[in-house]
Order: structure tokens, then sequence, then C-alpha cells
């Protein structure tokens, strides 16, 4: 990283920026990469780590979203085919294809015919630019494909192609590019109130969340990216502004792959009110979900409840009869919160039917403020939000944009000159002798996969394995430290890794050694250290509440 979090700071405090923007999900960092690169000076904050919100809780698909055809919404899945298309290519060690398929049954109401022709809309809105385009297969062959399915009412089955993503680290990596593109980005600070000038909006006053510092950040124009906590950032502005979210939360849970196999990712379907959920493969895991239900409770910590979980097993159970799954299976459950538009109907409407577009609404101070959307269609949304704000900087302010947007087909940072990096990357971990397992982290980091093996280099005791099961090396602790921001145990065994989702402990066994690496490099005390693993402590607690509580 080119600027410490100090000097960043020390930056905000006295630049004065174009824009200033609150939020650093995968929205907020994206429209920050989008104006800093159409040469406007641009601040991008985050009350606690990137991708903190719903932008790490998400079913971790970069998707068209073919639920969305049975809405006739095609405007939307034709952007996210665009999108997705160009996702591949801008950042393809953090987006992989992804085979579904769709299994029809007897009796369905939707016949072979009706979703063939679903499927080949798909094909088309993606202008056959998907991976593969789909196929068709008859009963012997689908049940030779998945062959958990239930052999007495599959019919035949569809296999489409969407793509998966580690959503915390597209996000960061959307954030690590903003930076490079000369956005002043810092995570844990946290908005308190605004800045007036007269009747118009000035920037924030911000609290420094690990220090408890407190500062000005003067901005021509503020952006309101905090995703389900953009209604209290907008009664920071106006305290009687309308409503303009309905909350939902989605929760999911992780199992063993080999316990709900599946060759391709596989929708299920609810016996319970039949909505669509899906099990993907990541992995040894299987990542199923998600509920979708209206959310009024504590933003910072929604949880999976014993409801949700069970839900999702019947499902699960209900698609894949020969699995059982129950809650011994469970590795990890985590819950996110979709900030999505509000509708005429409110909560008349059922949630899973509230549309997915986005919304861009002007408040009277001038403040903007994005709601809904997608982890898919976020570079897009950052481009139509920094065409108003290029226009509302050349009426109010007369400063003009140097570049038009320049996300479409622009690479994010770090991305591996393939096969180049990768060759280079599994000659260094042949040398120390790393499983297979260890490359797969290592490649999702890019051309920074390099700079963590140049650490082990420098000091070999850091190429050792955090534990025999976890698949990455002290070095890459050392590195979250120093060169992604990381700033908590939290951070790490949530947001850069997938530590958290998916080892048997959830990766209380590591954290003491997660701690005592990210100590030496940021200067914890041993308490902090101590109160960095008790606060991990109840993360995973979180997770694990479903066990308790209803
Ligand atoms: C269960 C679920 C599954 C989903 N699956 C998919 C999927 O597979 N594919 C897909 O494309 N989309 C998916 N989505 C949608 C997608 O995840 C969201 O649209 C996207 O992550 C929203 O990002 P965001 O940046 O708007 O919000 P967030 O990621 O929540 O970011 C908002 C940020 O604002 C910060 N903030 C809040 N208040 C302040 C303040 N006062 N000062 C400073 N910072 C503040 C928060 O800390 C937070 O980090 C899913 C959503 C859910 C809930």
């Amino acid at each position: 990283m080119s600027r410490s979090r100090e000097e960043t700071i020390k930056e905000m405090k006295t630049k004065g920026y174009d824009v200033l923007v609150i939020g650093g999900g995968v929205t907020g960092a994206c429209i920050a990469r989008d104006a800093a690169l159409r040469g406007f000076t641009c601040a991008c904050v985050d009350k606690n780590d990137w991708a903190f919100g719903t932008s790490s809780r998400s079913s971790k698909m970069i998707h068209g979203g073919i639920r969305y055809l049975e809405m006739f919404d095609f405007k939307l899945v034709f952007e996210a085919c665009r999108e997705r298309r160009q996702l591949l290519l801008n950042a393809p060690h953090l987006v992989y294809p992804q085979p579904f398929t769709f299994p029809i049954y007897k009796g369905d109401k939707n016949g072979i015919f009706m979703i063939e022709s679903g499927l080949l809309l798909y094909d088309m809105l993606a202008l056959f630019r998907n991976v593969q385009n789909h196929r068709m297969y008859m009963h012997d062959r689908a049940m030779e494909l998945e062959d958990g399915l239930d052999s007495d009412r599959i019919k035949a089955a569809g296999v489409f192609y969407d793509c998966s993503t580690d959503d915390a680290r597209l996000t960061l990596a959307f954030a690590l590019t903003a930076i490079h593109d000369g956005a002043d980005c810092a995570n844990y600070i946290e908005v308190v109130s605004v800045l007036r000038d007269g009747d118009r909006l000035a920037g924030a006053h911000v609290r420094d969340v690990l220090s408890g510092e407190e500062f000005d950040i003067e901005s021509r124009v503020v952006v309101n990216a905090a995703g389900a906590w953009g209604d209290a950032v907008c009664e920071l502005d106006e305290p009687d502004a309308p409503q303009k979210l309905q909350l939902t939360k989605g929760s999911h849970i992780m199992v063993p792959r080999g316990r709900a196999r599946t060759k391709n990712a596989l929708p299920i379907v609810s016996p319970t009110d039949d909505r669509l959920m899906f099990v993907i493969p990541r992995g040894h895991f299987s990542l199923i979900g998600t509920t979708d239900t209206y959310y009024h409770e504590d933003l910072d910590n929604p949880f999976a409840t014993r409801e949700d979980v069970e839900y999702i097993l019947e499902a699960a159970n209900h698609i894949l009869p020969r699995i059982n799954l129950d809650l011994s299976d469970i590795v990890s459950t985590y819950s996110g919160l979709r900030p999505l538009a509000m509708q005429e109907g409110g909560e008349d409407v059922a949630a899973s039917k509230v549309s997915r577009e986005h919304r861009i609404y002007q408040g009277r101070s001038g403040l903007l403020t994005i709601a809904g959307g997608k982890l898919t269609t976020a570079r897009s949304m950052a481009e139509e939000m920094v065409d108003m704000v290029a226009m509302k900087l050349l009426k109010q302010f007369h400063v003009k944009a140097k570049r038009p947007c320049q996300t479409k087909n622009r690479p994010i940072l770090h991305v591996p000159e393939l096969p180049d990096t990768e060759a280079r990357v599994r000659a260094l971990a042949g040398k120390l002798k790393y499983d297979d397992d260890i490359l797969v982290g290592l490649f999702k980091q890019g051309t920074e996969a390099l700079e963590v093996l140049a650490l082990v280099d420098a000091d070999p005791s850091l190429g050792e394995r955090l534990d025999p099961v976890i698949p990455h090396i002290k070095a890459q602790v050392r590195f979250a430290a120093e060169s992604e921001m990381a700033r908590s145990v939290d951070d790490f065994l949530v947001r850069r890794t997938e530590i958290y989702y998916t080892s048997a402990d959830q990766g209380l066994g590591v954290a003491d050694e997660v701690a005592r690496i990210m100590g030496g490099v940021l200067g914890w005390s041993a308490e902090e250290g101590k109160r960095q693993v008790e606060a991990y402590k109840e993360t995973v607690a979180l997770s694990r509440r479903y066990a308790t509580a209803s």
C-alpha cells in the first residue's frame, strides 16, 4: 500500500475533497474508484472493516439473476449479465465460473419447454457471451450429473453458468484499487454528524474508531453508500428524512461438501413456502441459503436463528432426499441484510418479491444516497452515481471531470498475468513444499501472492502453516496487517480469509497466533491481543446462536 492509515487520516483532516463516500462496502469502494479515475479528489470511509456489512455476507455469486426472469425484470438481468462478463475479465483471480444444474420435476408448473426457453433467454440476455451456453439433459443423464436427486421425481435438467467469488476480498480489491487510482480510503472511521455551509452539506464530522480522535472531512459532495445503515446516515443530515430502505435478512449455512454433495450448484425449493434457494459448492464445503425475511433489529449483529437454519435444512433434505442433513453438520452460519429500495406496498409485498433494482435519492441539503442493487452490479451502480456527482460538481462548483468513466474495461489491481504469475507462485510454493490447498488462498491474492512469498524468503518462520488443516500460512497474517488494511483478528479470520466459515472450530484455535503476528505489526499490548481474541470469540458465538436462540 502506498500510504499508511495515519498518513491518509492526516490528509483527510486538511485536504478538502470533491466527493466524500460514506461506506466501504462494494458500492462505496466502487464509487470511490470511479470518482478517483475521473480525476476528482475523493475520500472514502467505513466505520468498520471493508465489507464488514452485507458485502461479506452475500451468497458470493456473480450472477445474471435467473430468478428475475420470472418477474420479467429483463433490464436487471441484462445489466447483471454484462457486469458478470466484465468481472470475469477484470478480476479473474477472484471471480470464477460456476455451473448450475436446474432440475425439472414431474408435475412442475414449468415443464421442459418453459425451462429451456428461460435458459435460452438467459443466454440471449448475456448476448451468448456467457462462459458456456445452457444444455438440457433428460432423466438418465440428469441423474448421472446429480445422483443425489430423487430419481422417481426427476424428468430432466438444464445446466447453465453463473460465477462465484470471495465477496469480501472482491470488495477489498476495489478499495485497494481506489487507493491506487488516487482516492484516500480509511477503514474504522465513522461518520457521526454532518458539516454544513449554510443549507448545503459540506462534509462530515468523523471519529477514528481505533484512536477515538474526532475530526472534520470537508467535501463539496457527500455520497451515502452505507447499505443497511443508509437511513441512519440520512437522519444525521435530516432528522425527519423519509425512510428509503426496506431491510430483509438472508441467512446461510456452511456444511462439509461430503454432506451435501452436488456436482454443480443446485437450486433447492422450500417445501414450506416454495421459495428458491441454492446449494453452492465452495471447495471442500457447500454453502446453502438464503432465507429472505423482513428485518427490524440490530444492524451490526444480524445472525441466523434456529428457525432460519431449520428452514434451510428442510429444503436441502427435501431436494436431496438421501443426505439427512441436521444441525450437527453445520460448520458455520451467517446473516446479511439486503438494503433494498422502499417499494410501494411496504411489507405487504413478500420479502423475496421486493425488487433488487437500485435507486439514487437526493436529500434537501444535497446528500446523495444509493439503495438496492447487487454485488454483481456494483460497478455500473457506481458509474451512475458518479455521473450524478460529476453533474453536481460542474453545476454548483464549476469543477469538471478530467475523464469520463474508466471502470468498464479496466482490470482491478493485482490481476495476475495468467499463466505467468500462477506459474511463479506455483514454483515458489513448490520450493516450500506447500500442499495445493495453500495455493487456493494465494491465488486469490493475485500478484500480491509473490509479495507474501517474499516475506517467507526474508523470515522462513512465516512460511509455517497456521494449523495443519487450515490452508493459510503465517506470512498471510503479516501481509494482511501490513498491506491489506486488516486491523483486527476478525478482519483476518472473517474477511481476508474464509477461516471463520470453513474451519471446524471457526478459527478459534489459531486466534491467539493471529493476534500475536498482527500485534507485532500493529504494536498491540498483551492486553490488546487478549481483547482481540475475546472479540473474535463473540463473533463466532453469534454464528452459533442458532443452537441456543430461536
Ligand atoms: C443474504 C444475501 C445474499 C446476497 N447474495 C448476492 C449474490 O450472490 N450476488 C450479488 O450480486 N448480490 C448479492 N447480494 C446483494 C449484495 O450483497 C449487496 O447488494 C451489496 O453487498 C451491498 O453492498 P453495500 O456496499 O451497498 O452495503 P454494505 O456492504 O453493507 O456496506 C455499507 C458499509 O457502510 C458502513 N457504514 C455504515 N454507517 C456508517 C457510518 N456512519 N460511517 C462510516 N461507515 C458506515 C458499514 O460499516 C458498511 O461496511 C446479497 C445480499 C444478501 C443480504
